[in-house]
């Protein structure tokens, strides 16, 4: 049922999502009971699912219920958050760890990971142990917008199955073509998407805007496809998705019979990007910069918006300004070289916001 299509639920029930879109998947069907199956929701912040930033706990409740009821047993819950912030916290503050204790399921820890080097046909990369150990993997993405790659859903939300040292490198070395070689080498048996209220803008939430929609499919590329039009971008303003498709990853190419709607639509209406995010770019000059450090400037830079604050004509930020000579301004410990910068690694939006202020 799932071959080339995208299962589409429309609702405000992420706990009847979950359960709805496991049973109409069927995928299930061929796994054995043995299985040891893993849940790899998106919690790349301590954030509550609210914000638009993180998976829903609901959801991966249904899910996980679902799988119980039906005789499997064998369910983990990994994560690695992004460079900047604790997986171990954003369990917490995002209700993962009451479900871990409700369904006896355990939590994992990327960040605490070993890795294993994997080849892929461009290069070789690092990828967490348990993610690799599973039997079947589970993708669980929030589809939302990124100031970096435009947007972020099933393919990048594999991100988090990698070591920090290895974010970090892809960072610097490129991040479209590595989130693309990592799906050449990871594979996802299913991808279940949080589409209720995700953020259109940036990664880190703050900005949730309701689409009460949650969707199956097996093939991530097709997802991410589908995940553009509804954010009003064109796969080309996603450079990622071209490269997986290259790989053998998936197929880009949306047809009349790709979407299959479960139920009626609530109000659907498309998560277009609001133009702050493509306003705040262009005050940035970005040469790998990690998306925690990112993320940050681009916090300060909206709230001096807000504030009505003159913003700056441009600051760097990024590893490829390493141990360069600059005029400045510079944000984060890699634009130490700049006459002045923000420190920290990542610094804080606070900290980048009295330093650009008292410019
Ligand atoms: S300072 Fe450099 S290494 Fe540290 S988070 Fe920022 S970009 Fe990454």
């Amino acid at each position: 049922m799932l071959k080339n299509k995208i299962l589409c639920w429309y609702g405000k029930d992420p706990f009847e999502a979950g359960q709805i879109l496991m049973e109409s998947s069927g995928i299930w069907e061929n796994w054995s009971f043995s299985d040891h199956i893993g849940l790899k929701p998106n919690l790349v912040v301590s954030k509550k699912a609210s914000s638009g930033a993180t998976t829903h706990p609901e959801f991966c409740a249904g899910i996980i219920t679902f799988l119980q009821k039906k005789g499997f047993h064998n369910i983990s819950i990994l994560e690695g958050s992004w460079v900047g912030d604790r997986t171990e916290r954003a369990f917490k503050v995002c209700g993962y760890s009451d479900i871990s204790k409700k369904y006896s399921v355990p939590l994992v820890d990327l960040q605490q990971d070993t890795s294993v080097l994997c080849e892929g046909s461009k290069g070789e990369y690092r990828i967490c142990q348990s993610i690799l150990e599973l039997d079947r993997l589970i993708n669980i993405p929030v589809l939302k917008g990124h100031c970096q790659t435009g947007m972020t859903c099933a393919l990048k939300n594999l991100k988090g199955c990698i070591p920090d040292s290895e974010k970090k490198r892809y960072h610097r070395e490129g991040l479209f073509q590595a989130i693309a070689d990592l799906n050449e080498i990871l594979q996802s048996d299913l991808i279940l998407v949080d589409a209720l209220e995700g953020d259109p803008d940036f990664e880190e939430g703050g900005n949730p805007f309701t689409l009460n929609l949650f969707m199956a499919a097996l093939d991530p590329v097709l997802l991410d496809t589908y995940a553009c039009s509804l954010l009003g971008l064109k796969t080309s303003d996603v450079p990622y998705i071209k490269k997986a498709v290259a790989l053998g990853v998936g197929s880009s190419a949306l047809s009349a019979d790709t979407l299959h709607a479960l139920n009626k639509g609530e109000g659907l209406d498309n998560l277009q990007q609001s133009s702050l995010a493509a306003a705040i770019s262009g005050h940035i000059n970005e040469k790998g910069a990690c998306s925690a450090c990112f993320s940050s400037l681009t916090q300060a830079l909206k709230q001096m918006q807000e504030e009505r604050l003159p913003l700056p004509e441009t600051v760097c930020i990024g590893q490829g300004f390493k141990k360069k000579t600059l005029d400045g301004p510079g944000v984060g410990d890699c634009l130490s070289g700049c006459s002045s910068f923000v420190p920290g690694c990542p610094p804080e939006p606070y900290q980048i916001v009295n330093y650009l202020k008292n410019k």
